[in-house]
């Protein structure tokens, strides 16, 4: 039998994957992932390793929505501001690491 690819603890867009969720034998490891808004969904690795799932699905109603906002999100952009976020969150954890450890 295969082993499947430890996903738990991974970040796929607004999804972190927390827990293995057992599913039927070839279809694949099934996932349970948290979005940043909270809510949680399962979802097949495969799926999430591909890019094609990144959000519970508020990110894409988000962009449904997005016809009565007069603004254009550009997709790309908001990409690139995650991006940013996550960096800032990363730069902030090793400074608290850094006091920590001196
Ligand atoms: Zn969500």
């Amino acid at each position: 039998m295969p082993k499947a690819i430890d996903e738990l603890g991974k970040t796929y867009g607004r999804l972190i994957v927390v827990e293995r969720v057992p599913s039927a034998a070839g279809r694949g490891a099934v996932w349970r992932a948290r979005c940043k808004c909270g809510r949680e969904r399962a979802v097949l690795g495969t799926l999430l390793r591909a890019g094609l799932v990144t959000s519970c699905g508020c990110a894409l109603s988000r962009g449904a929505t997005r016809r009565e906002s007069k603004e254009q999100r550009d997709p790309v952009l908001l990409v690139m501001q995650e991006r940013d976020e996550l960096r800032r969150l990363v730069e902030s954890l090793r400074d608290q690491l850094k006091k920590a450890t001196t």
